[in-house]
C-alpha cells in the first residue's frame, strides 16, 4: 500500500498520535531520499522490530558545505515512494525547505569532539548541519526508535551523543552497511560516477580489507595506511580526504591497534566523495 505522504510538521504529529492512538509505536529512518537497498534495509529493521514506520525525505541544505554538491544531489520523490510501497511504511514525512527552516531560524545543534574528526574536519559545518536536523526531525515525530546505518558511522555517534546529551527519548539503533555485490557501498551517491568510476570503486573496499587483515596481524599502521592510500590513488581515485584508524567507542585516532577500532576512508573518484569504514576483525 502507498504510503500517506505528510508535508508538514503538524500533520506529522497528527498522523503520529493517530498510530499512537491504536497502540502501534514508531520507528524512524531519516533519509535524503534516492532511496536503495541501504536505506530499505533500516525500513525492514524498524518493521521488523515492530513498529509503524515512518521515513522522511528531506535533502537538508544546511549540511552541505559544498552548494554545488546540495544541487547535483539526486532527487526523486516519485521513485522513493514507489519504493517504499511493498513495505507498508506509514507515512513518508517529505517536508520543504521552509518548513525545516522557518523565517528567522537561528539555532544551531552542535557536538564537539566527535564532529571534529573525520568528514567533520573536511567539511566544515556539516555535522551542525546533521545534528541540527536530526534533533528536528526527532522531536517532530518523537519515534520509540530511529534508525540510521554504519556506512555514515561517524554520523551515527554524532546523534548517539545527540540523544543521550539532549534526553531525546528515541533509540538510537545502528545498522550494517548494505553493499553492492562487488563490496562497493551502497550510496546514493553511487549513480553520479562515470562507468569506469563505477568499476573502480570497489577497491575502497578491498583496500579497506587488506588493510584491516594486516592491522590485525600486528603490522605497523602508518605504513600500511600510506601503502593503502598508495593503492587508491592507483586505482584512479583523485585525492583522499583520510583514511585513518580509529576507535570504535569515541573515535580516537589509533597509532597501534590495542582496542576495537575501525578503518575510516574518504576519497574523491569522479568528483564524487564516496566514504566507507571496515571494523578490523571484519575483513
Ligand atoms: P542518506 O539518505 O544518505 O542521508 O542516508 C540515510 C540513512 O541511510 C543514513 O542513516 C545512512 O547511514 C543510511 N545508509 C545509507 N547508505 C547505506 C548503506 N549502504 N547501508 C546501510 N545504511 C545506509
Amino acid at each position: 500500500m502507498s504510503p500517506v505522504i505528510v508535508r508538514t510538521v503538524d500533520e506529522l504529529r497528527k498522523k503520529v498520535r493517530g498510530l499512537r492512538d491504536h497502540g502501534r509505536t514508531i520507528g524512524f529512518v531519516p533519509t535524503m531520499g534516492a532511496l536503495h537497498e541501504g536505506h530499505l534495509s533500516l525500513v525492514r529493521a524498524a518493521k521488523a522490530d515492530g513498529h509503524a514506520t515512518i521515513v522522511s525525505i528531506f535533502v537538508n541544505p544546511t549540511q552541505f558545505n559544498d552548494p554545488k554538491d546540495l544541487e547535483k544531489y539526486p532527487r526523486n520523490e516519485a521513485a522513493d515512494v514507489a519504493l517504499l510501497a511493498p513495505l507498508d511504511v506509514a507515512i513518508v514525512f517529505a517536508p520543504t525547505v521552509d518548513q525545516m527552516y522557518v523565517d528567522g531560524f537561528s539555532t544551531k545543534v552542535s557536538v564537539t569532539g566527535i564532529s571534529e574528526v573525520l568528514c567533520g574536519a573536511t567539511r566544515p559545518g556539516h555535522f551542525d548541519g546533521v545534528a541540527t536536523i536530526v534533533s528536528k526531525l526527532l522531536l517532530q515525530a518523537l519515534p520509540d526508535a530511529a534508525y540510521f546505518g554504519q556506512k555514515d558511522y561517524q554520523q551515527l555517534a554524532v546523534i548517539d551523543r545527540v540523544v543521550a546529551d539532549l534526553n531525546i527519548p528515541t533509540e538510537i539503533v545502528g545498522c550494517p552497511i548494505l553493499r553492492e555485490v562487488d563490496g562497493l557501498a551502497m550510496s546514493s551517491r553511487n549513480v553520479r560516477l562515470s562507468s569506469a568510476g563505477r568499476q573502480a570503486a570497489p577497491v575502497l573496499l578491498t583496500t579497506l580489507k587488506d588493510a584491516a587483515t594486516k592491522i590485525a596481524g600486528g603490522a605497523d599502521i602508518s605504513t600500511t595506511i600510506d601503502e593503502a592510500q598508495k593503492t587508491i590513488l592507483g586505482a584512479g581515485f583523485s585525492n583522499i580526504d583520510y583514511l585513518e584508524l580509529r576507535a570504535n567507542a569515541d573515535l580516537a585516532k589509533l597509532s597501534r591497534f590495542d582496542r576495537p577500532a575501525r578503518l575510516f576512508v574518504a576519497a574523491f573518484l569522479d568528483g564524487v566523495r564516496l566514504i566507507d569504514n571496515l571494523e578490523i576483525g571484519d575483513a
